[in-house]
């Protein structure tokens, strides 16, 4: 079949069976064109809150379409490739999350969205990437905090807040290269540059990078409004590949410099028209958080939203 054959089928399944199609920036681009929503985490979770639609294909890996489950119990929502995982969701168990509160009975746990359902169960608040500072800066002062799970977005946290925290030693296998040299190296070849890099990048607590004037720190989406309004022609992308298309298609006349050609997330990458046409026509690959599981996990969620 080709390309334009699997669009169409793609969008006769899609009428029939009233679907929608949520896209997270890091897949393929042609996934991307055929989304009726592209966004991050957290634009994703909230266009699966607002759909009319009976189906939510979600084109991302398994915890992002657990969330959506969490957020809209009564939808079916579907995965085009149910094996595709994150390293960072992947890096904690409930277990340690646990061993921690037993140690410290009122502190608080901050779990980034990228978690499974089950750790979001045993957290008291979630945060996204763009919310994560006034998360942290919400919870009193006396309360010890347990970050999880990502190391670099915790101290990239600790230092914009001078707070002092426990921070889980997990990382996206992606961000977790994007280290300061390489973002100086880059910086040398392109000065007029300004630099957006992802908070979950290693170089995102380096006091060197932060003393930088044209580099600055932000979510995907947060990265769409600076090159979208900005006056500046190139740009540094300090994150995965896949934001790069949907920045062009908004910015022809703009340069977009990836930080790195080596670094695609893989696990994105699975999604296919293929497999995105597969899901439609046979609902294969349902991605449903029981209800018990689902009511704990949708708490932390919901305490970060009432912030
Ligand atoms: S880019 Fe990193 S955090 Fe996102 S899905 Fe891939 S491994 Fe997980």
């Amino acid at each position: 079949m080709q390309q334009n054959e699997f669009i169409t089928e793609i969008q006769r399944f899609k009428k029939e069976k009233n679907a929608v199609i949520l896209a997270h920036y890091y897949v393929r681009p042609e996934v991307q064109d055929i989304a009726d929503y592209i966004g991050d985490s957290l634009g994703l979770s909230h266009a699966a809150s607002k759909t009319e639609a009976d189906i939510i294909v979600f084109c991302g890996v398994n915890f992002m379409a657990e969330t959506a489950s969490i957020i809209s119990p009564l939808k079916k929502v579907l995965i085009p490739d149910n094996t595709a995982g994150c390293s960072l969701a992947e890096s904690i168990e409930p277990q340690d999350i646990i061993r921690w509160k037993q140690n410290n009975p009122d502190g608080v746990v901050v779990s980034y969205v990228n978690t499974t359902a089950e750790i979001k169960a045993y957290s008291d608040i979630c945060c996204t990437s763009s919310n994560a500072l006034k998360i942290v800066n919400s919870i009193p002062a006396e309360k010890k905090i347990f970050f999880v799970p990502d190391t670099n977005l915790g101290n990239y946290i600790r230092i914009k807040t001078g707070r002092e925290m426990d921070i889980w030693d997990g990382d996206c296998c992606v961000h977790n290269r994007f280290d300061t040299k390489i973002v100086l190296d880059k910086s040398l070849e392109y000065p007029q540059a300004d630099i957006l890099i992802h908070p979950e990048s290693k170089c995102s607590s380096d006091p060197v990078i932060h003393s930088m004037s044209n580099a600055y720190f932000y979510s995907t989406s947060g990265m769409m409004k600076h090159v979208n309004s900005s006056h500046k022609r190139e740009f540094i992308i300090v994150t995965e590949e896949g934001v790069i298309h949907e920045m062009k298609k908004n910015n022809p006349h703009k340069e977009f410099i990836l930080i790195s050609t080596k670094a695609p997330c893989r696990q994105m990458k699975k999604v296919t028209l293929e497999k995105v046409l597969h899901t439609l026509q046979t609902e294969e690959f349902e991605v449903k958080v029981p209800a018990e599981l689902s009511e704990r996990a949708w708490l932390p969620i919901k305490r970060m939203l009432e912030v």
